[in-house]
């Protein structure tokens, strides 16, 4: 007899990273696939982690205190609310694990992130995908009607990634006011920064007066740190202790502390970047309704192409272009490319292949 994984984990499916950039003509190439900056490191981000990382025979401060506080007073929460991981993910992985086992179930929206049907099974419970609505949006009718007396969680990705649509803020909080107090609303907000519109959630706004609201955040798109992995939850004292009771001890690296703490201070280039970005991002999305292919809202740093039957041939075609997209192909409806917004030359390019398919 050999070591036998649990079941659950026994038959996970793998998550698939984005693809490097293929070799370009000319020597040219874009990696368009993960949702990267394409900007390099904040304006004194590089120094303070170079700084901290002499650090490094020193285990760095379990507590993530200077980023904890950092974050309480920006975003005006109380620190207890707060916890830390390896990327937000890791604290999704750290959330469920806290609150699910086997028989609970966890209704998320599909497509949605590729990590979340991962992080559900792993902890043993079961998941509900509910189908995308109309436009690419979450189905927030239907993925009501999909809670059960067995559901502990809901996971809501707005921004949705790969499609790009945000939920409404009117729409989350009558759909959290809908939902049993035992059930968990987990609000993903890992591309906030590049919302636009007004009318867009603010997950934070919807954690005031309720007990059943937590909220991701992510230093690894807008502040461009994803190579550095910290993450967090905003989320009602008792179940962010919980988080970060199942926390992997000193998880976050000293670099990662203080490369995110120096961040938040550079918040002034962070917001012209964000800007330059959902400029490019409006450039791409009009190019492309234009060429009448069906692409979706974005308020992300990506645009969705619902390419369907097309998928595999026009991701190919990108690539020979040089420009590494990210193809979904599970032979249904919501078949698409995703395109991470890049430098402006990489936008043209993407515009200029675009315009080729038909
Ligand atoms: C990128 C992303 C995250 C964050 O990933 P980390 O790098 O682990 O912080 C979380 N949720 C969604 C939907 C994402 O696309």
């Amino acid at each position: 007899m050999v070591v036998q994984l649990r079941s659950a984990i026994s038959g996970l499916p793998v998550y698939k990273a984005g693809k490097p950039a293929p070799p370009g003509p000319n020597g040219v190439s874009y990696k368009l696939s993960s949702n990267e900056n394409p900007y390099p490191p904040l304006p004194g981000v590089l120094d303070a982690a170079v700084a901290a990382a002499e650090q490094m025979n020193r285990y760095p401060d379990a507590g993530n205190s200077m980023i904890t506080s950092a974050v309480a007073e920006l975003l005006h929460v109380d620190e207890d609310q707060l916890s830390f991981g390896t990327g937000s993910v890791a604290v999704l992985y750290q959330l469920l694990q806290a609150i699910c086992e086997s028989g609970d179930e966890v209704v998320y929206a599909w497509r949605s992130f590729e990590a979340y049907p991962i992080a559900v099974l792993a902890t043993g419970a079961t998941a509900v995908p509910v189908d995308l609505g109309p436009g690419a949006t979450h189905d927030l009718d239907a993925m009501r009607d999909a809670i059960t007396s067995a559901t502990k969680v809901v996971l809501l990705c707005t921004p949705n990634n790969p499609t790009g649509p945000a939920i409404s803020h009117t729409d989350l909080i009558a759909f959290i006011d809908q939902v049993p107090e035992r059930v968990l609303v987990v609000v993903d907000e890992a591309y906030v920064e590049f919302v636009a519109d007004e009318n867009a959630a603010r997950g934070l706004d919807a954690l005031h007066g309720r007990e059943n609201v937590a909220v991701l955040r992510t230093f690894s798109k807008a502040y461009g740190l994803a190579g550095l992995r910290v993450g967090f939850c905003v989320t009602h004292p008792s179940l962010a202790a919980g988080v970060r009771a199942v926390s992997v001890p000193f998880g976050l690296s000293v670099a990662a502390q203080a490369a995110a703490v120096a961040s938040l201070e550079a918040r002034d280039a962070l917001g012209e970047r964000v800007r330059a970005l959902i400029d490019e991002r409006t450039r791409l999305l009009a190019g492309l309704a234009e060429l009448e292919l069906g692409v979706t809202d974005s308020q992300a740093n990506f645009v969705w192409l619902p390419a369907r039957e097309n998928t595999q041939l026009w991701a190919d075609e990108f690539s020979r272009n040089g420009l590494m997209t990210r193809p979904y192909i599970a032979g249904d409806q919501n078949d698409g490319i995703r395109i991470t917004i890049g430098e402006p030359e990489a936008n043209a390019l993407v515009l200029k292949v675009a315009a080729t398919f038909g």
